[in-house]
């Protein structure tokens, strides 16, 4: 089962990332993190243990708004292409669950955006930047998003346009 924590502060990376350790017992195949860097967000995964994430990482960064996610995966293999956060332009998302009418979505999406995963995930981001893209506020789009989503879904969830605020 996944585990996904994330954190708006001061040390946003060393706090989200020791979060995620805590839940390191759940089990997982990869992990990863996004925090905003100046007005850049940055995605960092590994496959595997959450030590081999903690090597890429530069804890020296002054990140006040990140995300990070162990995922057991359920649509897709095991690989850093498929591992967490999943961004499509400026929605990037961590989620735990299953999104059962994704295909469906993801035919109705794909004509604007570029899939790389085999993932679930990977179309709510799609769909929640599509939402945002009509109704620029974040609030409107992630409830018109639930209207939408079938399935189950834990997510935490930032934009790149909006700083220091985390959705969850
Ligand atoms: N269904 C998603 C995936 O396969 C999330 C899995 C999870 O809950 O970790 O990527």
């Amino acid at each position: 089962m996944c585990g996904i924590t994330g954190f708006v502060g001061k040390k946003a990376i060393l706090n989200t990332m020791n979060g995620l350790k805590t839940l390191e017992y759940r089990g997982y195949d990869s992990a990863g993190i996004a925090y905003r860097d100046g007005d850049s967000i940055v995605i960092k995964k590994e496959v595997g243990k959450i030590e081999n994430l903690d090597k890429i990482i530069n804890y020296d960064l002054n990140s006040t708004l990140a995300i990070a996610h162990t995922r057991w995966a359920t649509h897709g293999v095991a690989n850093k292409i498929n591992a967490h956060p999943h961004k499509k332009n400026k929605i990037t998302l961590v989620h735990n669950g299953i999104i059962e009418n994704y295909e469906e979505l993801k035919n109705k999406l794909d004509k604007d955006y570029k899939f790389e995963s085999d993932t679930d995930t990977e179309v709510i981001a799609a769909l929640l930047d599509s939402l945002y893209n009509k109704y620029n506020d974040m609030k409107t789009s992630i409830l018109k998003m639930v209207e939408i989503l079938k399935g189950s879904y834990a997510l935490c969830i930032i934009n790149s346009d909006i700083k220091n605020t985390l959705y969850a």
